[in-house]
């Protein structure tokens, strides 16, 4: 089960695979969010952190570059890096400390910061398909395994 793949027919259905990925997920995951912009991929994330507890606006951090949620048992770190240009800036905003046994962290285009990124855990591709979007869930690592066993469960 180290790949899993559908049709979100609407955005309640992206939600709702944001819902059962927060129910699957666990902290110290490391998830990259692919896919073109208007693919869903903060949707998803909306999903899960209202899901997690969240109960205010989900911003997409655009030019913050991360927006954090703390919640009991982990933290979310949500990362936009559509506008990220400086790897210098990378070790000056501390981002590697986001990364870490007690977050979990989504991370949209991770591609802008290729080389200082942890590896991903989970890939989720998005893609417009018609009035939809295509979905596709990769494993790439134990842990991500077995957050996918979970989801399929
Ligand atoms: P991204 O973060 O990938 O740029 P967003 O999550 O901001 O994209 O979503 C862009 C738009 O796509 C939003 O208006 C959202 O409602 C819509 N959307 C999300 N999922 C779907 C879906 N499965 N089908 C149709 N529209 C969707
Ligand atoms: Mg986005």
């Amino acid at each position: 089960t180290s790949v899993r793949c559908g049709y979100l027919e609407d955005e309640t259905a992206t939600l709702a695979l944001g819902k059962a990925f927060a129910e699957a997920a666990q902290a110290g995951l490391v998830v990259y969010l692919l896919g073109d912009l208007g693919a869903g991929k903060t949707t998803f994330t909306r999903g899960l952190l209202t899901t997690l507890g969240h109960a205010g606006k989900v911003k997409s951090p655009t030019y913050t570059l991360v927006e954090s949620y703390s919640f009991p048992h982990y933290s979310v770190h949500h990362f936009d890096l559509y506008r990220f240009a400086d790897p210098e800036e990378w070790e000056d905003a501390g981002f590697r400390e986001y990364f870490g046994p007690d977050s979990l962290c989504l991370v949209e285009w991770p591609d802008k910061a290729a080389d200082l990124l942890p590896r991903a855990d989970i890939v989720l591709e998005l893609a417009v398909a018609g009035n939809g979007r295509n979905y596709r869930l990769l494993a790439h690592s134990e842990t991500g395994q077995s957050c996918l066993i979970r989801l399929s469960t």
